[in-house]
């Protein structure tokens, strides 16, 4: 399987557009030692034919320009893109659809009630159901393999499994309409198994770890993990107010019950923090944060990465 990230920043990407924090300032003024990103999406592919899009960030339409594997091949309207894999309804992961309105043919995997809030709630998302042979919409369910299929109908050699990882639903979700929804739909884990072997867990947006999580992340070859905050009240101190890290859905990395610890006894996967927020300190190079990272063996995606696994 291979892996190809094409966005590593969480929502707004770094620099976001209306943040003038020491990082977003330090890079626009070319003085920062680190890296620009644009929001995160990954793509997946077992044949180098058929890719898969974990997600769709708001970014879409410039990733797959800037990569050669998603361009068109074929003669007129062509993509080799068969399929999306949604694991929230968060904007972040589900703009990008509507970049991928044109009229072409491929798969959305989702949970019931992810579909439920994209159909029935947001018309706007009509567009990609236009013609009767466009999108074809998979409900899928926790804890149940299925196989990642070809527009054709083809077995892609990927297989999945998602699991629940958080029961809140995104803001633009009203109170009322959540009651109808399964709250374990609301954000998935996702397992992708390669037919060589190969193990690769995403999650960009983790609220919380548990013993469980961590049986499944010691299975797996690769872990992408939320690597949004260093710190709980990250963007309280940028912003001067504002909600927690662990109040928006995810786990810090830092302290006494962050990921750096909570992960430190895993021994068999490849470590690597994805959706870092533009905040997050671990972003500049030349920090402690980046070092301590670095030093208990995580890496930190980078937009461009091609991983083979
Ligand atoms: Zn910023």
């Amino acid at each position: 399987m291979r892996i190809r990230v094409l966005g590593s920043a969480a929502g707004g990407g770094f620099p976001q557009w209306n943040c003038n924090c020491r990082n977003c300032r330090s890079l626009r003024a070319g003085t920062f030692s680190g890296k620009s990103r644009s929001q995160a999406q990954v793509a997946i592919s077992n044949d180098d034919r058929t890719w898969f899009l974990l997600n769709t960030s708001p970014d879409l339409r410039a990733q797959i320009e800037a990569t050669l594997a998603l361009h068109p091949r074929n003669v007129g309207r062509d993509s080799p893109i068969g399929g999306v894999l949604l694991t929230s309804g968060d904007v972040d992961q589900i703009a990008g659809l509507l970049s991928l309105r044109e009229l072409q043919p491929f798969r959305v995997y989702c949970t019931p009630s992810i579909r439920r809030i994209l159909q029935e709630d947001n018309s706007v998302f009509r567009m990609l159901n236009r013609v009767s042979d466009q999108v074809s919409w998979t409900e899928i369910a926790c804890d149940e393999s299925f196989p990642l299929l070809t527009v054709a109908g083809n077995d892609s050699g990927i297989g999945c499994t998602v699991f629940s990882l958080g029961t809140h639903y995104p803001a633009y979700v009203s109170r009322e309409r959540t009651v109808d929804l399964k709250a374990e739909e609301a954000l998935l884990g996702a397992m992708l198994d390669s037919s060589s072997g190969g193990r690769f867990a995403y999650m960009p947006a983790v609220p919380a770890v548990d013993d469980s999580l961590l049986q499944r992340l010691e299975d797996a070859d690769l872990v992408f993990f939320d690597g949004t905050f260093w710190s709980d009240d990250e963007l309280i101190r940028v912003q001067g107010g504002g909600s927690t890290a662990r109040e928006m859905g995810h786990i810090p990395i830092s302290g006494a019950e962050g990921s750096l610890c909570e992960l430190a006894g895993l021994r068999r996967p490849r470590k690597v923090f994805v959706h870092v927020n533009n905040t997050n300190p671990m972003l500049d190079e030349s920090g402690p944060e980046y070092r301590e990272v670095r030093t208990a063996g995580w890496e930190i995606a980078e937009d461009g990465w091609s991983l083979d696994l």
